[in-house]
């Protein structure tokens, strides 16, 4: 598998299964096709931890298996291999989503001020919300003063961009100079 192609599939195992669904992931690529016992052996994760991230990957359209009787016991084996076919879909559709998150919370940031008494995890109060409260912090009481939230709207719309132009919906902006780098300067 392609060196990028690999790490993206690695960082979205991370997201979905962590640090098992990773060592599950490198065992398969390893060995190609594998049953969970074989993968719980290789990788020392326990059996059940397994089959939930295979599971989970099977789900997602990142792994599939082949059933195999075997003849002298009856027994079904399950043999798993990775499928990565779908990834560049999957990663595509996931970060969409995000995109769209993003944009609502942009949304939620600047239709709105908010009133805030400046302390992390108490509420930010829109205007009718904080007249209720006569502008008092309905957790510890101090007054409530106009949410700054400059650096949040900056924040946002930086990442915004930056989806936006990986997924191409938008073009990279282009930097003033088009020259090559000169040495001694440095670029912004
Ligand atoms: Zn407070």
């Amino acid at each position: 598998m392609a060196r990028r192609k690999n790490k993206e599939l690695l960082d979205l195992a991370m997201e979905l299964g962590g640090e098992e669904a990773v060592e599950v992931i490198k065992a398969l690529e390893k060995k190609k096709e594998a049953t969970d016992e074989e993968l719980a052996e290789t990788t020392g994760i326990r059996v059940n931890t397994v089959r939930k991230v295979l599971y989970l990957l099977y789900d997602q359209g990142l792994a599939e298996f082949k059933r195999i009787r075997d003849k002298e016991t009856g027994w079904y084996y399950y043999y798993w291999h990775l499928e990565t076919k779908r990834l560049p879909e999957i990663l595509r559709a996931r970060k969409m989503a995000e995109l769209k998150k993003l944009k609502e919370m942009l949304e939620e940031e600047t239709s709105e001020i908010y009133y805030w008494c400046g302390t992390e995890g108490h509420p930010k109060l829109t205007f009718d919300e904080a007249m209720e409260y006569e502008f008092q912090c309905p957790i510890c009481g101090k007054m409530l003063m106009q949410y700054d939230n400059t650096e949040v709207v900056e924040d946002l719309k930086k990442r915004i961009e930056e989806l936006e132009i990986e997924l191409g919906l938008k073009k990279k902006p282009r930097k003033s100079s088009r020259r090559p780098k000169s040495k001694g300067k440095e670029a912004s």
